[in-house]
C-alpha cells in the first residue's frame, strides 16, 4: 500500500480500479517555410482560427452548465486574442516558423510569463492555454486526437486532462474518481469534477506513471490523498467514510427542502450551536443551515489553552471543512472567565461582571491574536465568521478589530491564504452594547445577540443563581425593548442579526423573535426540527401585530398570556 498527498480539488471518497491515461505528445516538427509561403501560412493560421471561433461559439450557446460555459469563454477569449494572434504571425513572418510550430512557440511564451506570476489562479490557467493550443494544433495539423473511452467504473488516473477531453469523455458517468499528476483546486478540470460531484485529488506529481491498469485505487478528496493498493482494513475503513459521508448528504438533502419560511414568505434562518468537534455531525443531521455559534473556549478549558495544546488550529480547520459547502461556521473568540474559569485565572468578586471574555482576552493578547489566527487559518475554506462575546463599548470593539487587523497582516506577508473577505460580528449581550448597537453596527458584518447574557445584565440577575432565577425572564418588556432596538439599528445598517441564547429554541418566544425581525436563530441542534415544524404555520405580519400589542404592556406576565393565547389560536385554526 502507498499513500501519496496531493490537492483536494473535488469532495468525497471513492474506491476503484485505475483507468490510466497519459497523454502521447503531439510531435510538432519545427520546419522553416519558404519566404514565398509566408502568406499561405498566415491564411492557413487565419482560416483556423476563423473556423474554430464559429466552432466555439456554437459550444458556448449551446452549453448546459457554467463550468462548460466557462470553459468555452476562455477558450473564445484566447482564441479572439489579437495580441496572441499577432504573436504568431509575427514568428511565421519573421523567422520563417511554420504555422504550427508558430503556435506552438508564441503558447509557450505565453506560459512562460504566467508560471513566473505568484498568483495560483492565473497558474491554473495553464491547462485551459494548452487546451486551446492542442485543439488549434490538432486543426492545423489535421491530427485529431482520439476521444477518451471508459466502459467500466473507474477511476480516471492522468498525467493531465485538458477541460476538452473531460467534456467529451464516453462514459463519464462511469467516473467514480480522478486523481492528476498536474492541475490545481481552481482548475476547470476541477470545476468539472465538483459540480458532477466527483472525488478528485490533483497535483500528484509522476504519480499516473506508476499504475497500472485496473489497479485498485482510493481518492481522499476530502484530504487530498490518494492511496495505491490499500491493505483491506483500509478498504474497510474508507467503505465506512464514504457510506458516512452518504448519509449526511442525504440529511443535507432533507435541509434543503427545508429551509423555513413563515406562512406569508418570510425568511428564517435556524442555525446550530455547538462546543465540540464532534457536534458538527448533530448540527448537520438536525437540519442546520450553518454553526451560528461555536463555543470555542470549552475546548480551550478541556485543552488549557495557555500552553498551545488546544489543537485549535486543527479543530477550526476541520470544522470549517465538514461545513464547506453545506454552510458558514461562526466562531466566537474565547468567552473565558465569569463562570467559565480555567486553571490559573484569578478568583474575582464578582466574576461575572469581571475579567471575562474579550475583556480577558485585550489583557492576553499573544493568545488572543494565536486564536484570530486559527481562526483565519481556517477561514481558507471562505465559510467562516469571526465573532466577539461581551463587547460592551465602542473602545473595546476597536481595540479588538486592530489586533485583527495586525494579524491579518501578518499572515498577507507570510503570504498565508485565508478570507479577505470574512464576515466580523459582534455577540450584544451588555446592555450598553445594546443602547449603542446603531454605532456598532457601522463597525461591524453582523449582530448576534447572547439573551442569556443580555436578560442576565438587563435585570441583573445571575444566570446561574436558584434563588434568583424566579426573575430571569425572557419576556420581560426591559429585554424586549432592547432586542428590538438592536434589531432596527442593524436593519437600519444593513447588517443581519440573529439570536444565539436558549430564547431562540423555545416555542414560546418564537412569535414574538419573528416579529421583532430576527434574520436568524441559532440553537441547541435537537431544537431545530421543532421549530422548523413551527415556523410555517405563524406568519410574520401576525406575529408583529402581536410584538407590537406587547410592546406596550408593563409586565411580563400579562405578555406571557398574550403569547400563549396567540399560539393557542394558530393551534387550533391548524386543527381545523
Ligand atoms: C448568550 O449569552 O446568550 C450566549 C449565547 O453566550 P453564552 O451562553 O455562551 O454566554
Ligand atoms: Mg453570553
Amino acid at each position: 500500500m502507498t499513500e501519496i498527498n496531493g490537492i483536494s480539488s473535488s469532495p468525497g471518497y471513492s474506491i476503484g480500479r485505475a483507468f490510466v491515461y497519459r497523454h502521447d505528445k503531439l510531435v510538432i516538427l519545427h520546419e522553416h517555410i519558404p519566404e514565398l509561403s509566408v502568406n499561405d501560412e498566415i491564411e492557413r493560421l487565419d482560416g483556423c482560427f476563423s473556423s474554430l471561433i464559429s466552432e466555439y461559439r456554437e459550444y458556448l450557446e449551446h452549453a448546459t452548465g457554467d463550468s462548460e460555459r466557462a470553459l468555452y469563454s476562455v477558450e473564445l477569449l484566447m482564441l479572439d486574442d489579437v495580441e496572441y494572434r499577432k504573436s504568431i504571425k509575427k514568428l511565421i513572418s519573421e523567422k520563417l516558423y511554420s504555422a504550427p510550430w508558430a503556435v506552438e512557440e508564441a503558447t509557450e511564451e505565453i506560459i512562460r510569463v504566467i508560471s513566473t506570476v505568484e498568483d495560483e489562479y492565473l497558474k491554473e490557467r495553464i491547462i485551459d492555454i494548452r487546451d486551446i493550443e492542442y485543439v488549434i494544433l490538432e486543426t492545423l495539423t489535421g491530427k485529431r486526437r482520439e476521444h477518451i473511452v471508459v466502459r467500466d467504473k473507474r477511476v480516471l488516473v492522468a498525467d493531465y486532462i485538458l477541460t476538452s477531453e473531460l467534456l467529451g469523455l464516453e462514459g463519464l458517468e462511469n467516473i467514480e474518481g480522478i486523481v492528476l499528476d498536474n492541475g490545481g483546486k481552481t482548475s476547470h478540470v476541477s470545476i468539472i469534477a465538483k459540480s458532477k460531484k466527483i472525488p478528485s485529488v490533483v497535483g500528484v506529481a509522476g504519480f499516473s506513471s506508476t499504475l497500472e491498469e485496473g489497479e485498485l485505487v482510493i481518492v481522499d478528496g476530502e484530504h487530498g490523498i490518494v492511496i495505491k493498493n490499500p491493505t483491506d482494513s483500509v478498504i474497510r475503513e474508507y467503505e465506512r467514510k464514504k457510506k458516512e459521508r452518504e448519509k449526511l448528504l442525504k440529511g443535507l438533502d432533507r435541509r434543503s427542502e427545508k429551509l423555513s419560511y413563515t406562512s406569508d414568505g418570510r425568511r428564517v434562518t435556524l442555525d446550530a450551536n455547538i462546543e465540540w468537534l464532534e457536534d458538527v455531525n448533530d448540527a448537520i443531521s438536525s437540519g442546520a443551515e450553518n454553526i451560528g455559534l461555536f463555543r470555542t473556549e470549552f475546548i480551550a478549558i478541556k485543552n488549557d489553552i495557555f500552553n498551545s495544546r488546544d489543537k485549535k488550529d486543527e479543530i477550526y480547520m476541520e470544522t470549517a471543512r465538514l461545513m464547506s459547502g453545506r454552510g458558514s461556521v461562526v466562531f466566537r473568540t474565547l468567552d473565558i472567565g465569569g463562570d467559565k474559569k480555567t486553571e490559573g485565572m484569578i478568583e474575582e468578586d464578582n466574576p461575572i461582571l469581571g475579567w471575562r471574555a474579550v475583556r480577558y482576552m485585550l489583557a492576553h493578547k499573544a493568545e488572543f491574536m494565536a486564536q484570530m489566527r486559527a481562526i483565519l487559518l481556517a477561514s481558507r475554506y471562505r465559510n467562516v465568521k469571526m465573532m466577539f462575546p461581551m463587547i460592551s463599548g465602542v473602545e473595546e470593539l476597536e481595540e479588538t478589530l486592530s489586533l485583527l487587523s495586525d494579524v491579518k497582516n501578518e499572515l498577507r506577508r507570510k503570504r498565508i491564504d485565508f478570507d479577505e473577505n470574512m464576515k466580523v460580528g459582534t455577540m450584544i449581550e451588555v446592555p450598553s452594547a445594546a443602547m449603542i448597537s446603531d454605532i456598532l453596527a457601522r463597525k461591524v458584518d453582523f449582530f448576534s445577540i447572547g439573551t442569556n447574557d443580555l436578560i442576565q445584565y438587563t435585570i441583573a440577575v445571575d444566570r446561574g443563581n436558584d434563588k434568583t432565577n424566579y426573575l430571569y425572564e425572557p419576556l420581560h418588556p426591559g429585554v424586549l425593548r432592547l432586542i428590538k432596538l438592536v434589531v432596527d439599528n442593524a436593519h437600519d445598517a444593513g447588517i443581519e442579526v440573529g439570536i444565539c441564547g436558549q430564547m431562540a429554541s423555545e416555542i414560546l418566544y418564537l412569535p414574538i423573535l419573528i416579529g421583532l425581525g430576527l434574520d436568524e436563530l441559532s440553537m441547541s441542534p435537537a431544537s431545530i426540527p421543532v421549530l422548523r415544524g413551527v415556523i410555517p404555520s405563524l406568519s410574520y405580519g401576525d406575529c408583529s401585530r402581536l410584538v407590537n400589542e406587547v410592546l406596550s404592556e408593563s409586565s411580563h406576565i400579562e405578555i406571557e398570556r398574550k403569547v400563549k393565547e396567540f399560539l393557542d389560536e394558530r393551534k387550533t385554526r391548524n386543527k381545523k
